[in-house]
């Protein structure tokens, strides 16, 4: 799967969805909102390159007739959601949660990250653009008739500033990383207890139509049934924690010993030793090391982690 496989889908009139086969490490799903007059048009992410930045908005401008994109939302943190926002017209206001700004601002894997991924993302050309309107709560934007509520959790899940973007008319949730659709969660730079908190909000919305931050897009049932997913692999981190913990090894070694089982077929499992790392750091109430995270993690896999970026 390479950028040549990602597609612009158009979920309902006006509401499309930027999506990545197959999701893994540094491949996106975004979004795209567009006004039924074709004035103006918003996105919901970027993507980590500038190849896959530019064929995401080549095709929002051929979908929307050239509608120019005034407002964007950066869902979190992450650089495969916010480094092409160097891409974004001048003008275009983009908005995140506070606390996502402030990470972006800051994020020292923009300059130095580890080289853990092979092939490593490219982002060489990329300058950062932090966003340029922040909220605390939820903001509302309105895209021409289309009204477009952002909305934080209120609580620290998949990252400290995450937000959804919910078109309660269209019933559409464009989630972030909040939701991972059969691709392994990450909640290394987050909570597990705040992410599992989050299932139980997202089911809240009772959306018709979910676009996942990872993985194919989700509606009717389906969207229930992830979210089972997503709990039950929360759970199953929390308690491969608890017992590791207890029989006084780390994460490594526990994850080394538990079965993934139904999990163990999604892209990315090697995550579970960074989501232990996390689960142990909050259930002993210290800083999470990022270094030994990445360490263990890559002795998990015996070598680099897969990337299709
Ligand atoms: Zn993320």
């Amino acid at each position: 799967m390479g950028v040549a496989d990602a597609s612009l889908v158009e979920i309902v009139p006006g509401a499309h969805a930027w999506v990545q086969p197959e999701g893994g490490w540094w491949v996106n799903n975004a979004g795209l909102v567009a006004a039924e007059d074709g004035s103006r048009a918003m996105v919901v992410d970027t993507c980590v390159s500038s190849a896959r930045t530019l064929r995401f908005l080549e095709a929002a401008a051929e979908a929307t007739g050239g509608a120019p994109v005034r407002m964007a939302v950066n869902t979190h943190q992450h650089g495969d959601h916010t480094y092409g926002n160097h891409l974004l017209p001048g003008g275009t206001v983009i908005a995140a949660q506070e606390k996502a700004r402030d990470a972006i601002v800051e994020d020292p894997f923009f300059d130095d990250v580890p080289r853990v991924w092979e092939p490593m993302p490219d982002w060489s050309d990329a300058v950062r653009r932090p966003p340029e309107l922040t909220f605390r709560e939820e903001l509302t934007l309105h895209v021409g008739g289309v009204r477009a509520e952002v909305r934080h959790p209120g609580y620290t899940a998949h990252t400290p500033g995450d937000a959804v973007v919910w078109l309660p008319e269209q019933r559409v949730l464009y989630a972030g990383d909040l939701v991972f659709n059969r691709v392994t969660p990450l909640i290394f730079m987050g909570s597990l207890e705040g992410a599992r908190r989050a299932v139980e909000w997202l089911d809240g919305f009772g959306a018709d139509h979910l676009v996942p931050g990872h993985g194919a897009l989700l509606e009717g049932a389906g969207i229930a049934g992830a979210l089972a997913e997503q709990e039950r692999y929360y759970a199953f981190v929390a308690r491969t924690a608890e017992r590791g913990r207890k029989d006084g090894i780390g994460p490594l070694e526990a994850a080394r010993g538990a079965d993934l089982g139904e999990f163990a077929s999604w892209p990315d499992a090697e995550r579970i030793v960074l989501n232990l790392h996390r689960a142990y750091a909050d259930a002993e109430g210290r800083e999470m090391d990022m270094v030994a995270a990445f360490t263990d993690t890559l002795a998990f896999t015996g070598g680099p982690l897969p990337c299709d970026a």
